[in-house]
This record gives C-alpha cells, sequence and structure tokens, in this order.
C-alpha cells in the first residue's frame, strides 16, 4: 500500500491529511488528472490562503479571476478542475484559474509530489472526513 506522504513535505503527518483531485482539459476528451494530499502545516502555508479566496469567491459568484490576482481575460488564464477533501470541511469542486503571469508560481506548486490518476479515478470519493 502507497504511503500517506503529505505531496509538498514528503512527510508523513500524524493527523489526516487534505486531499485534493485535480484535473486540466488540453481539449476535448484529453484529461490529465491528479491528485495531491496536503499535510495541515503545508496545506495551511501553500494552500488556504489562496484557496478561502477561492471559495469566498464562488459563494459571492464573482467573476472567474486568477486565484493570486485579479486577471479576468478568459484568454490569459489558465484553468483547471479541483475537487477538495479538507478534514472537518465540506467537499468543493471548484474550478481555479491561474493567469499566464502566476502559473509559472502555482502549477508547480498545484503539481509536486502529485499522484497521477487514470480517467477513472479521477471520480474516485475519498472516504472517510475527520478532524485533523
Ligand atoms: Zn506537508
Ligand atoms: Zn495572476
Amino acid at each position: 500500500m502507497a504511503q500517506q506522504l503529505c505531496s509538498l513535505c514528503s512527510q508523513r503527518p500524524r493527523g489526516r491529511m487534505a486531499s485534493f483531485y485535480w484535473a486540466r482539459f488540453h481539449g476535448g476528451n484529453d484529461r490529465e488528472a491528479w491528485k495531491q494530499r496536503y499535510c495541515q502545516a503545508c496545506f495551511q502555508r501553500d494552500i488556504e490562503p489562496w484557496y478561502e479566496r477561492l471559495l469566498e469567491r464562488s459563494r459571492d459568484n464573482a467573476p472567474l479571476t486568477c486565484i493570486a490576482c485579479d486577471q479576468k481575460d478568459t484568454s490569459q488564464l489558465v484553468s483547471m478542475y479541483m475537487t477538495a477533501y479538507v478534514p472537518n470541511a465540506e467537499m468543493e469542486r471548484e474550478s481555479v484559474d491561474i493567469c499566464l503571469e502566476h502559473a509559472p508560481t502555482y502549477q508547480p506548486l498545484l503539481q509536486r509530489g502529485a499522484e497521477m490518476l487514470v480517467d477513472r479515478q479521477a471520480d474516485a470519493v475519498e472516504p472517510a472526513r475527520a478532524r485533523w
């Protein structure tokens, strides 16, 4: 069985981890899908700042913008799809958009240590949810 290591720091934390499933479409049905896990420290440091903002915007039905700035021009945005399972929180499915300027910063972060998924697994549901 695969070791449950944090995708970002490669440590095995004591508590539960957040699991994020990612997908990016390259036109038609050509899809790349991967999964990351974050320990609490990495989540709070690298994910939560933009993630909270993303959820807030989504609740407000705000227009799509880059997760790191206010770029709205869709020709300047790279879109990914995220299904997020954060301990002690609701499951969230959101589109994550990153402008071309911020993509070199965020894309490596969001693919670091990732486990590539075949299409079928991308929709797999993570089982139990618990507190950190
Ligand atoms: Zn970590
Ligand atoms: Zn940006």
